[in-house]
This record gives structure tokens, C-alpha cells and sequence, in this order.
């Protein structure tokens, strides 16, 4: 990443990267350490079609200068034994785009950037975080950076009554023409240290904007006055410890029959050819699709409980370790469509920025124990919905008695066991995409409410 050199130590990276979330470092200044978040804003854009057709050839320009600076890192290496620091390469990518005028269609601090690009890919694979930075295809270059000039927000308005009502804006890309943007949310422009634009696989574009701001004075939560224990599962996706529980809407599932259909018929495209990168383009559309559906499910979820709870208990779960142990396809399958990774950062990340706290506590053993006199029922299986105790002769439901148990290790003990299990009322949600009825697509599906 650049940052300006005089007052940049180094950037923080989360060792767990959340989209949309927040990244931190630590900044220099009078002797003194601060830190400052940088923050993403994404908001949808909508070019012309002339426009998305200039960004197109821009991605295919900044996609070969890639290609090219890689060719002469490779060259100079074989020739002096010696690998470019970040000031030659971005010196060489300046060059490049003044003797050629192929090149010259990209703004000049875009070109700097894919040099800086390519030098955090090599550095990532010198410091043995990845592997050696190859070749790219056009399709797989959809971004290009504007570290700080280059672009301009103007226009910004109200369009439309009440319901309808949405804050648009344009913004000008130099060399590349203008965009609509959405603003669903306050965006403090002032703060604004860079600007993405991102073609999705899906043909879809959203420009983000970085934004520096001084890490908020989390709020020193006071003590938590009532506790919610999670149990995730694939049956039920999520069991909360005061009786209410989340059917699992399998958002992959539902699709997959369209989805397998698509990648069947993209493989028998010819590589990159016309035919192959539209059918490309259908099946991102369809797994964005699922993506969305999930996110906003999760969201909302999350939103419903920090509402309610001033403290959250989850398990500690190793979700690939989950899945690798997974025995037979189906069932690998159904772990990675519940996203439980994605559920509970995503949890997180809401009872977090309403400063309220999170437990992650060790999730092993969570389904054998029994609530009420803490002993292990061995006997318990994967097919068992009902919990059993052995020794006292506790019955509860699994993830009742598993979501109560997570509470019980987080120090909290509930006044009242739940007696009955009730769904969460659905969720106004986007719902899943309406199929095209006949053909190869039909699809029987149960009919669903999402929550
Ligand atoms: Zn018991």
C-alpha cells in the first residue's frame, strides 16, 4: 500500500480481513503513536455505456503494464542477479506509459499504483505469504486505484419522494468519464485517502472510497445487563439461548442445480473466448447473488440481536478444520453454504460498533454437555436432535441445551430454561431470485421465508 512516506511507519493488517470492515494503523507523530482506522465506503456505480467500455480497455492496458513490469523484473533478475525496489518500479512504469502510447490512455498515479501492485505481490511472496506472482489474464484485472488525485464527487442530489427517496452523485475518474453513484450512507469526503473503482466478475462496478479516520474512542461498555448464547448449526443455522432460532435458508442449495448447469456449460466454452467469458459472467451473477442473499440475512440477524442483548456468546469454532472433517460431500457442502465465518464476523462486527461486548468461548464438547449438571453424554450423535442426559435425565433440544451451555461457560446462568423453540419472525429480506419456470432450469424448491 503507499501511504506518504513521512508519516507512515507501517500498516496493521488483520490477520482476519473483513469486507467492508475496518483496518488499522498506527501512525507516527510528535513522538507519539495514534491510530487511525482506514475505513472502506463502497457504493454501487453506474457508467454509461461508453464509459464501461473505457474502463474495460483500461483494466486490459493496467492488466499488460502488469504483465510487462513482471516481464522486466523477470529480465533484470536473469541479467544482474538483482530484484527492483518499489522506487524502480514505479520509475519504470512511468516510463513504460511515456514511450508507449498504448499506455498513455491509463492516469499517470493509476500506473504508479499497478507497480505497487506488482511490489506487494512480490513482496508477499519474498516474506512466504503467497506464491510467486504470476501472469494475468485480463478477466482476473478488475480494479484500478487513484491514490489521490484523479477524481472528483460533484452533482450531489435527492432524486425521488419518500420510499423511492436516494442520494445520487456523480463522480468524474480522470480518463475515464463519469459514473452515478448511490450514496447510501454519509461518505466524509474530506478524509477521503484513495478511490477504488471495481469491475465485479459479475459486471456490476462499485467504487470504494478509503477514508482515514481516528479509530473511534470505543465506548467502555458498562456492564452487560443480559447475555444471548449462539449456537450456529446446519438444520437450524443459528439457536439462541432464550428459545428462538433461524431456519437455514441454504441460499447455495436452493441454487445449486442452476449453478452446476452453468459451470457444466462454461466448461465447454473454449478459454477465453466470447462465448466462455459470458457464461462466465452468468455464474458470477448467480454466486453474487447467493453472496447477497447471505450477507444481508446475516446482517440483519446481527442487527436484531445487538438490539436486544448487551453481550454475545459464540463458539470458538475452527470452521475449515469443521469442514475438512466433514464426511461426505453433502455435508461439506451445507458448512460452506452456512458461511459460519461470515456469520460471526459479521455478528461481531455489529455488537462491536454499537460498543457492546462479544465472548468467543472454546466450542468443544458444546452439544455433549448436559446444562444442568455440566456431565458429557458420550452417546450423543450427529443424528440426534434431542439431547438426552444420561445422568440426570435432562431432555432438551441439541441446540437448545448446546446455545444454553455456551452461555453457562461465558459465567452467565439464565433465570428460566426455555421450554418451546419459536422461529424468528422472517426478516424483510431480498428473498431468493424468482426461477423461470420449464427447461432444464425448474427447479423444485420448498416455498421459503427467509428467517
Ligand atoms: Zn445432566
Amino acid at each position: 500500500m503507499l501511504w506518504s512516506r513521512s508519516d507512515i511507519l507501517y500498516s496493521f493488517q488483520n490477520l482476519a480481513p473483513s469486507r467492508g470492515g475496518d483496518s488499522k494503523r498506527y501512525k507516527y507523530t510528535l513522538g507519539k503513536y495514534s491510530v487511525t482506522c482506514v475505513r472502506a465506503y463502497r457504493f454501487r456505480a453506474y457508467p454509461s455505456k461508453t464509459t464501461a467500455r473505457v474502463l474495460e480497455t483500461q483494466l486490459e492496458v493496467a492488466c499488460k503494464l502488469y504483465n510487462t513490469l513482471l516481464h522486466a523484473e523477470q529480465e533484470e533478475y536473469e541479467e544482474n542477479k538483482r530484484t527492483m525496489n518499489k522506487t524502480e518500479l514505479r520509475q519504470l512504469a512511468l516510463d513504460l506509459r511515456k514511450q508507449n502510447p498504448e499506455f498513455q490512455v491509463l492516469h499517470s498515479q493509476v500506473a504508479q499504483q499497478v507497480a505497487d501492485r506488482f511490489y506487494e505481490a512480490r513482496q508477499r511472496f519474498f516474506d512466504g505469504l503467497a506464491n510467486k506472482p504470476k501472469k494475468k489474464k485480463p478477466h482476473q484485472y478488475l480494479s484500478l486505484v487513484y491514490p489521490q488525485s484523479g477524481w472528483r464527487l460533484s452533482n450531489t442530489r435527492d432524486v425521488g419522494l419518500g420510499k423511492n427517496n436516494k442520494r445520487k452523485a456523480r463522480l468524474r475518474l480522470s480518463k475515464i468519464g463519469f459514473f452515478t453513484l448511490i450514496l447510501h450512507r454519509e461518505l466524509p469526503l474530506e478524509q477521503v485517502c484513495r478511490v477504488c473503482v471495481k469491475l465485479n466478475p459479475s459486471g456490476r462496478i462499485h467504487v470504494i472510497f478509503l477514508v482515514e479516520e481516528p479509530e473511534s474512542q470505543e465506548q467502555q461498555s458498562e456492564e452487560p445487563k443480559n447475555a444471548v448464547g449462539v449456537d450456529l448449526g446446519i438444520a437450524r443455522l443459528a439457536t439462541l439461548s432464550d428459545g428462538r432460532y433461524l431456519e437455514n435458508p441454504k441460499p447455495l442449495e436452493r441454487s445449486l442445480d442452476r449453478v452446476r448447469l452453468l459451470q457444466r456449460s462454461l466448461s465447454r466454452k473454449r478459454f477465453l473466448s466470447n462465448n466462455w467469458l459470458k457464461t462466465k459472467r452468468r455464474l458470477a451473477k448467480e454466486h453474487e447473488h447467493i453472496k447477497d442473499f447471505r450477507r444481508d440475512l446475516f446482517f440483519k440477524l446481527g442487527a436484531l440481536l445487538a438490539q436486544e442483548y448487551d453481550l454475545l456468546v459464540l463458539e470458538d469454532l475452527n470452521t475449515q478444520g469443521l469442514i475438512q472433517k466433514g464426511v461426505t460431500k453433502r455435508r461439506r457442502l451445507r458448512l460452506h453454504d452456512s458461511a459460519f465465518s461470515e456469520i460471526r464476523r459479521i455478528l461481531e462486527w455489529q455488537f462491536v460498533k454499537r460498543g457492546k461486548t462479544v465472548l468467543a468461548v472454546s466450542a468443544y464438547n458444546t452439544s455433549r454437555e448436559c446444562f444442568l449438571c455440566g456431565r458429557i453424554n458420550q452417546s450423543l450423535t450427529l443424528e440426534d436432535r434431542i439431547f438426552n442426559c444420561p445422568h440426570c435425565g435432562f431432555t432438551l433440544d441439541r441446540d437448545l441445551n448446546a446455545s444454553l451451555v455456551l452461555l453457562r461457560r461465558a459465567g452467565w446462568v439464565p433465570s428460566a430454561v426455555p421450554v418451546e423453540l419459536r422461529p424468528i419472525p422472517p426478516l424483510p429480506s431480498l428473498g431468493l431470485k424468482k426461477r423461470r419456470q420449464g427447461g432444464a432450469l425448474k427447479q423444485e424448491a420448498p416455498p421459503f421465508r427467509a428467517g
